[in-house]
């Protein structure tokens, strides 16, 4: 291939003209950074999630630091977690001064495996931090089982899993972000399946934990710059606890309010697109495709599959690059990168460590043709073919 690009990436952002309008709008209103883009934003986004409140802030990942930092998590702590995740799901307990201590996932579903979660525990457990890896929804029901048993708090990283959901009792299908534990934080970077360039929100049932994020995001002031700006009355404002700058721009909130339009359709291409692959791929022999149980509705952020063992995972991700198709190794483990090497492994992490090595992240995005789709599956069963004869 002479192109510099794949003609196939990995992903694609859904951005269009309408984004592209409401951002020139609040940049010419004259207010640009956080008010009332984002406060409708938030407004909206709770709507679709079913969530009393929602917090916009800058990223995912400052999501994840202020939830942990509102259940109580100080140093000396110690957050149940797995390795098998994007790094900032282990950083932001570093964040906290705490210590994250890893779980094995799921080799079917790529999530948290309950049944190792008890002997993780520990009198220092302060919360767990359960994640939504790739969009599809963790055993929630049997992680808030143990934590309750045991008076902790539970924080889901749903940065990949906006759109996704879980059957509830009634049949029906309750999104993400209700939140189901005590606090859920979103991430909309490019990769994700609605996007603002970068930026995140925390949905919770507690109104305490709303106003703290508030405050936190905004330095920590006594009273917003919106409120201020607003005033008839001269107003000096305060700083009463340590706080951060984790807002989110009007900018990025207008596009995010577009972005959350066309979430629906945007899941149900990717549902489609999912079931697909599920179905043409079944006829590669010795390929493991992903598992979506019963009561989880996946947004398919993205579609993992696992190679058989006796085929090299970069020789087959190589030879898709060489026919225009982008892949992704299988999602990381922080505790083998440099940065975690003073971190304990307190329990092996056999299926973490196997995804990684064995699977591959097949491209997906609302934008993709059964053709792409086609030449993605036609890429993966030569590399295949290729790589076990050789
Ligand atoms: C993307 C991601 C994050 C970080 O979100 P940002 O918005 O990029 O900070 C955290 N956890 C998981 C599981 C993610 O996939």
């Amino acid at each position: 291939m002479s192109e510099s690009h794949p003609a196939i990436p990995i992903a694609k952002p859904d951005l269009y003209e309408e984004e592209a309008e409401a951002a020139r709008s609040v940049i010419l209103s004259g207010w640009v950074t956080q008010g009332p883009e984002v406060a409708a934003f938030e407004t909206e986004f709770a709507a679709v999630v079913g969530s009393p409140y929602a917090c916009a802030v800058s990223s995912g990942t400052t999501a994840l630091h202020l939830a942990l930092l509102a259940v109580g998590v100080r140093p000396g702590d110690e957050v149940v977690t797995v390795s098998h995740s994007f790094i900032a799901t282990a950083n932001v307990v570093r964040y906290c001064g705490a210590t994250p201590v890893f779980v094995d996932i799921d080799p079917a579903t790529f999530n948290l495996d309950p049944h190792l979660l008890s002997r993780a525990l520990s009198r220092r457990t302060q919360a767990i931090l359960c994640v939504h890896q790739m969009g599809m929804p963790c055993d929630l029901a049997a992680i808030l089982d143990v934590a309750r048993a045991h008076g902790i708090a539970v924080i889901e990283d749903a940065a990949c899993a906006t759109g996704s959901g879980v059957l509830g009792g009634d049949g029906q299908i309750e999104p993400i972000g209700r939140p189901h534990a005590d606090v859920a934080c979103f991430s909309f970077h490019p990769r994700k399946a609605i996007t603002t360039g970068d930026g995140g929100m925390l949905t919770t049932r507690e109104r305490g934990f709303d106003e703290q994020f508030r405050r936190w995001r905004q330095h920590g002031m006594s009273v917003a710059d919106t409120v201020r700006h607003a005033s008839s009355q001269v107003i000096f404002e305060s700083y009463p606890q340590l706080g951060y700058n984790y807002r989110l721009t009007d900018i990025q909130a207008a596009v995010g309010r577009i972005q959350l339009k066309r979430l629906e359709d945007l899941v149900r291409r990717r549902r489609r697109l999912a079931d697909r692959y599920s179905e043409v791929l079944s006829e590669i022999p010795g390929l493991v495709l992903p598992v979506e149980p019963s009561w989880a509705r996946s947004n398919w952020q993205s579609y993992c599959v696992r190679l058989p063992a006796e085929l090299d995972q970069r020789t087959v991700m190589q030879h898709m690059l060489d026919s225009g198709v982008s892949t992704r190794r299988g999602v990381m483990c922080a505790h083998r990168e440099p940065a975690y090497a003073d971190v304990p492994v307190r329990q092996p992490l056999p299926h973490s460590e196997a995804a990684q090595d064995h699977c591959i992240l097949l491209p997906i995005y609302a934008q993709m043709t059964e053709k792409n789709q086609d030449a993605v599956v036609g890429a993966l069963r030569s590399a295949c073919e290729k790589v076990s004869k050789a």
